[in-house]
């Protein structure tokens, strides 16, 4: 079974979007994505770490961190912050309802989620008030969808 994994973690700032979607997509190459499925990676990682600066940590000072996981030809992607957390939700499922957001205020959709549950196969959320959030996704790459 071919394996790889990497960590990486920067501070929690706007201009390290970029340096996320393309170090994760760069790490997912030797599957040989599909321009699709690359996209979908770089839409999915964005999103998390855009919610983990803008909402986790508040634009205050953090650190943002990634592992990611490639098991064949899984794709497994955690993203985590240790931030104010998702305030009384349950796993966070409320926060995943499309157009649910916390910020209406700044011209957020509540969309986020949304995109990474339809990018990916798989999208689990765990948040604890003042500790953090961790987004886990999972994706296989070159799967033959159904019709
Ligand atoms: P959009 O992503 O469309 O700009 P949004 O960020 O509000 O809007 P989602 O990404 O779906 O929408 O997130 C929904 C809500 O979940 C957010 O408004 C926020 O309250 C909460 N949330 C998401 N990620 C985090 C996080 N890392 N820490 C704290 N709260 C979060
Ligand atoms: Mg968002």
């Amino acid at each position: 079974m071919r394996k790889n994994e990497m960590y990486m973690s920067f501070l929690a700032d706007s201009v390290n979007e970029s340096l996320a979607r393309i170090t994760v997509a760069a790490f997912a190459m030797e599957l040989n994505p599909t321009m699709e499925e690359i996209e979908d990676i770089r839409t999915s990682v964005s999103e998390a770490v855009t919610n983990a600066i803008i909402h986790g940590y508040e634009e205050k000072e953090g650190m943002v961190e990634i592992h990611c996981v490639l098991l064949d030809r899984l794709l497994h992607i955690e993203i985590k912050d240790n931030g104010k957390g998702i305030p009384d939700v349950e796993k966070g499922e409320k926060a995943m309802e499309p157009l649910y957001t916390t910020r209406p205020d700044m011209d957020r959709s509540g969309m986020g989620f949304a995109f990474m549950e339809a990018f990916m196969d798989s999208v689990k959320v765990e948040s604890e008030l003042h500790i953090g959030t961790r987004i886990t996704m999972e994706k296989e790459i070159g799967k033959v969808e159904d019709e």
